[in-house]
């Protein structure tokens, strides 16, 4: 199942640089369609329907798409879940279940082959990039069988595309063409880049809390923006909490919203992470940031091996790229091109340890005096 998950994230990477220009067509006419509204009137209610339409389906996203069909982090009705996901949809996401398989395989393999967005394969790809190409068209129904089993969100997602075109109409009947270019389309252009950045600029601006396995952060400009989704880094060390900023400072708005909705009796069993978990894995208390290590381990191993290139004459031995193997990168190919003048495997390690003390100085904000090495857990 991890394998097979694996080799569909892989092959969607592998067909990536292919982007499907027939869908990504309505994807750049989006993005033109609010200049437009230079050429019409637009009133006040045209900027309230941009509002109100960027908040509601925001929550949407985050509530339904992220914690709840990506996560289960809480539970909720039949009808209610329905009512989720067709908000959601309404964002032009596509389907719930395309959302949740793609989600859920980035999780599984943050920032190593399988992952569908990670910035490792550079911004542009996980900004946009990976939802444009063709790989990453199908619903990987394997990764949401417990979902892909319910027959109205199987409909939805393959008619994902009916809700937006519903509220796309109602907006020009309450407003016009104002109402269509600012309160529809200018809102969704905007809901899908604030959406998109937690995906590219949190695993890459902000600061880390705790070690994990990946490159993901906190930023509260991305926090602010996406209804409390940019404490990245909470989430991956805590993927299963409904709630992601975890101090009182860290807003949160789906998760004060859905406590709002807990207290109505419209959801419940809101799962929240043990507080041990909490203290553990801090980086502040010594943790070893063995995501941001490998990151930086694999940057070098990228450099060293393109310098390999350039000194062997272009012939790079299988696995010197650093891409592929689980060993040190090079280590292999070191001992193998020393009597043919390239860099020998002492100059290669050197190199990658340069990275590694970088990271630690990058990392590292209190001296070492206790090592947490517990590895972060799903909460309870
Ligand atoms: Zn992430
Ligand atoms: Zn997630």
């Amino acid at each position: 199942m991890r394998e097979k998950g694996r080799q569909a994230g892989a092959e969607a990477r592998d067909r990536g640089d292919r982007t499907d220009w027939v869908s990504a067509t309505p994807f750049i006419v989006a993005h033109l369609a609010p200049f437009a509204a230079f050429f019409v009137t637009v009133t006040w209610t045209d900027w309230v329907l941009f509002a109100a339409l960027y908040v509601v389906r925001m929550f949407f996203v985050t509530a339904g798409y992220h914690r709840y069909f990506s996560h289960r982090s809480f539970k909720t009705s039949r009808v209610a879940q329905f009512v989720l996901a067709v908000g959601a949809t309404t964002s032009m996401q596509k389907g719930p279940l395309w959302w949740a398989g793609h989600h859920r395989l980035h999780h599984r393999f943050t920032d190593v082959d399988g992952d569908v967005h990670s910035p490792r394969d550079g911004f542009w790809w996980s900004h946009v990039g990976w939802i444009l190409s063709r790989g990453t068209k199908r619903t990987d129904l394997d990764a949401v069988r417990d979902f892909a089993a319910v027959p109205e969100l199987r409909l939805l997602d393959r008619f994902h595309l009916v809700p937006p075109v519903v509220l796309a109409a109602v907006c020009w009947v309450v407003g016009g063409p104002g109402g269509l270019l600012v309160g529809f389309f200018a809102s969704t252009v905007v809901l899908w880049h604030a959406t998109f950045a937690v995906n590219s600029l949190a695993h890459l601006t902000g600061r880390r809390r705790f070690a994990t396995a990946d490159t993901s952060r906190n930023s509260w400009p991305i926090a602010l923006l996406a209804g409390g989704e940019g404490w990245h880094n909470n989430h991956h060390y805590l993927p299963s909490s409904v709630r992601q900023g975890l101090t009182w400072w860290e807003v949160d708005t789906t998760w004060y919203a859905l406590r709002a909705l807990a207290a109505l009796h419209l959801v419940r069993d809101l799962r929240r992470p043990p507080e041990r978990l909490l203290h553990q894995a801090r980086l502040r208390d010594g943790a070893f940031d063995i995501g941001m290590f490998r990151a930086y381990w694999e940057r070098a191993a990228r450099v060293a091996g393109e310098r390999l290139v350039g000194a062997t004459g272009g012939s790079l031995p299988a696995g010197a790229d650093g891409m592929t193997g689980s060993g040190p990168p090079g280590a292999r190919e070191g001992t193998e091109t020393d009597g043919t003048g390239s860099p020998p495997l002492s100059w290669l390690i050197a190199r990658a340890l340069e990275s590694a003390d970088q990271l630690a100085r990058s990392t590292r904000r209190y001296p070492v005096s206790t090592v947490a090495t517990t590895a972060p857990g799903e909460p309870g």
